[in-house]
């Protein structure tokens, strides 16, 4: 883009839009024009059907070559036949005339031209290299749709209608300074989550006066481990946290998306060995948020399945604290899909059961008779250690010793490794081996599907 390029907004009501040309470049043209509200007249010998169709009060047709009277001072003129003869003859007329020219077929000679829209009404995002490159107009416009929620739109809307209220409310340097601490609070946030109530408090604590130092807790899954399976929300949150409470799950690779400055506390979760007792995780959280701090607890995998989550928010709840849960991609989702082993292929499965391994006084206390189920596939969450015993339980309760068994070690990791049995094999199998934690064990018909489904490299 040429350094002259200057990126501005107007009002399509106040102009006239002639756009020359009938076709399909035309026809995307008289779209966003009318989109915009503009007056806008087509004229060339052959007019698309799907371009008539639309005439109306915005829009008028002419089937005729456009002369030099067409044009006045001040309009906007947009070439889109595909002969450029004809494209360059008319922007001669046009611009003789003192109207303003954008040549569909020639960047270099416009007067003006159309960004790509990200339209998050009333905020539009206007993305532009002035034709030098549209490939990556196009590329920064789908990053920008895909970071940008649509909710935007109605931070937009509450943001304005909180404008206009406000309009002509004290002097304009205390406006500029309630608006930046409106935007530095918590309320932008907490009306994406679609907590308005929240924001509104907020909003009337700033009004009356009141420093606002509430904080807020963010209960976040952060998936199995790759960073590329982390949500957007659980992304943003992630950057704007002022302290962490993570546990081992945790990846390191997570932890590297976290603000420079974030305070950063290991809570434990090793197997057996909680570094920190949950009741006093519960209190911490409670406590950072109560110094108006915004505390993110960051969770393995989802922090509602086998995660304890519910407990964490309970005592935040009783606190008055705000919170919000974002979901994560919990193991059986995030291991399954990297070892190839779909958990209700249809030939092989009509349920799925996720149920926890983890031994209790050196037995795993489990519902064995419904686990034997022929078309449910299982899986096991903490399952390494009793491993022995739930494969002997399950055939001992008369689930087939061949059943198929897969154990993905560090699953969705660069050292996934995806290991696979029978019920009759996979103790001896793991007893000769090296095996890393986390692991999550699956059980059931589904596991022959690794076989031919396996798309990682690696075991
Ligand atoms: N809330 C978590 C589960 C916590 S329980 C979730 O939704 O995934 C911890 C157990 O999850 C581990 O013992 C292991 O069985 C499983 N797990 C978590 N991440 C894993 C991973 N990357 N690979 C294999 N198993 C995993």
């Amino acid at each position: 883009m040429s350094d002259s390029h200057l990126p501005i907004i107007i009002d399509a009501r106040r102009r006239r839009f002639f756009v020359i040309g009938g076709g399909a470049v035309a026809k995307r043209k008289v779209k966003t024009l009318i989109a915009a509200k503009a007056q806008v007249t087509v004229i060339a010998p052959h007019i698309d059907e799907a371009i008539l169709s639309l005439a109306g009060e915005q829009l008028v047709c002419f089937e005729r070559v456009a002369g030099d009277e067409a044009y006045q001072a001040g309009d906007y003129v947009i070439l889109a036949t595909d002969d450029a003869r004809t494209n360059e003859h008319q922007a001669r007329l046009a611009r003789k005339a003192g109207a303003l020219v954008c040549r569909t077929d020639e960047p270099e000679d416009n007067d003006f031209s159309f960004p790509a829209v990200v339209d998050r009404a009333p905020l539009k995002i206007a993305i532009s290299t002035g034709g030098a490159t549209p490939a990556l107009t196009r590329l920064v416009r789908d990053r920008i749709e895909a970071f940008i929620p649509n909710d935007y739109s109605r931070l937009g809307q509450w943001l304005e209608s909180l404008r206009l209220r406000l309009r002509g409310d004290g002097s304009s340097k205390e406006r500029g300074a309630f608006w930046r601490r409106l935007m530095q609070s918590q309320a932008p946030d907490q009306v994406l989550a679609r907590q308005e109530e929240s924001a509104n408090k907020i909003v009337e604590g700033l009004l009356s006066g009141q420093e606002v130092t509430a904080g807020e807790a963010f209960l976040v899954g952060a998936g199995p481990g790759d960073p590329d399976l982390l949500t957007f929300r659980a992304l943003r949150l992630i950057q704007m946290s002022d302290i962490v409470f993570y546990d081992r799950l945790v990846s390191p690779a997570i932890l590297g998306l976290l603000p420079e400055d974030c305070e950063r506390h290991y809570v434990g979760k090793a197997r057996s060995d909680h570094a920190v007792p949950q009741g006093e995780i519960n209190q911490r959280l409670v406590n950072e948020a109560l110094k108006g701090r915004r505390v993110l607890r960051l969770k393995g995998g989802d922090p509602f399945i086998f995660g304890r989550g519910g407990e964490e928010i309970q005592q935040l709840a009783e606190a008055g604290i705000p919170f919000q849960v974002v979901p994560g991609i919990t193991a059986a989702s995030g291991c399954s899909s990297y070892a190839g082993i779909p958990l209700t292929h249809r030939d092989h499965a009509r349920s799925v059961r996720f149920v926890t391994g983890h031994m209790k006084d050196g037995t795993c206390n489990l519902p064995w008779n419904e686990l034997i189920h022929p078309q449910q596939t299982l899986v096991i969450y903490m399952g390494l250690v009793g491993l022995p015993e739930i494969c002997s339980q399950l055939i001992a309760h008369g689930m087939p010793k061949e059943t198929p068994i897969a154990l993905i070690e560090k699953g969705t990791l660069p050292d996934q490794r995806v290991h696979t049995g029978t019920l009759a094999t996979m103790p001896e199998y793991v007893a000769g081996r090296d095996i890393h934690a986390p692991t999550l064990t699956i059980v059931g018909s589904v596991v022959s599907l690794h076989q031919t489904l396996n798309w990682r490299s690696g075991q």
